[in-house]
Formats: C-alpha cells, structure tokens, sequence
C-alpha cells in the first residue's frame, strides 16, 4: 500500500509541476472561475462543447499541488467525453474523495484515483473537487462559483 501511495504522489506532484492543458482555450464557448477560500485555490476552466460533447477544456489559475493535479488530470481524461459522463464520473470522484466509496476507487476513475487517499484529509476535499465544480458550472451557467458554504 505504501509504494501505491508513492505512486499517487508521484502522478500528483508530476501533474503540479508540468500541468496539463494549462492555459487559456480562446475558442471555448464556457468558462467558470472556481474559488476555494480555505486554502485559496483559484482556477478559471474553460470548455468548448456542442452541447452534448467536451470537445476541448483546459485550465489557468493558482493554487496548491492538489487543485492544480486534479485540474490537469481532469481536463485530460473529459477531452472527448460527453457532459453526461463528464457529470458522472464526477460523482464517483466526488465519492472517493469524501470516502464513501469503501477502499477500492471505482474501475472508471482510472488515473483519477490517484486522489484517493484525500479522503483522510478533509481540507483537501474542497482542494481536489474545486476543478470538477468549476466544470460544472462553465458548462451548466458559466458563472462564477465558490467553494465556500457549498456543501461538499
Ligand atoms: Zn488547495
């Protein structure tokens, strides 16, 4: 287990320090920005899509190792997928990351379940979920959401 744990830390620590899709996408048709005044994450999310597909997404933004790797793991695995699965595998995340999913990640997360272990860190939780939030309301309303008071 503790070489896993090293494994995820690597992957983590990989993906803060050379992030993916890290810039502005100038023909998205969505964006949000996401704010998690507990640890002071701020991304912006953009997303091109036809309503039904994510065709392109990227990310800006600061933040600490765990919002930033989230961000660029997510923005790589939704580019190609449909909103609904978008939308579904970020309730399974969700699920890992406040540990209700019992110990095993669900087989779909695939890379994603690199954040697992944040569910023993509850501060984290808000850190790990803001990108997938941010996502949600770019491709929902494209207004401006903040982690504060939501119930994560
Ligand atoms: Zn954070």
């Amino acid at each position: 287990m503790s070489d896993l744990r090293e494994l995820y830390q690597e992957v983590i620590l990989d993906h803060n320090k050379n992030p993916r899709n890290f810039h502005k996408l100038d023909n998205a048709n969505h964006s949000a920005e996401g704010y998690n005044p507990l640890c002071g994450d701020q991304l912006t999310v953009f997303v091109k899509t036809d309503g039904t597909t994510i065709q392109d997404l990227s990310f800006e933004g600061h933040g600490c190792a765990i919002s930033k790797a989230s961000a660029s793991l997510m923005t790589s695995i939704l580019k190609g997928k449909s909103t609904e699965d978008a939308f579904k595998l970020f309730d399974k995340f969700h699920h890992m990351v406040t540990g209700e999913m019992g110990s095993e990640p669900d087989a779909e997360l695939g890379k994603l379940a690199v954040f697992a272990g944040v569910c023993e860190f509850p501060s984290r939780v808000k850190c790990a979920s803001l990108a997938w939030h941010t996502l949600k309301s770019a491709i929902s309303s494209g207004e401006q959401v903040s982690t504060e008071g939501d119930d994560l």
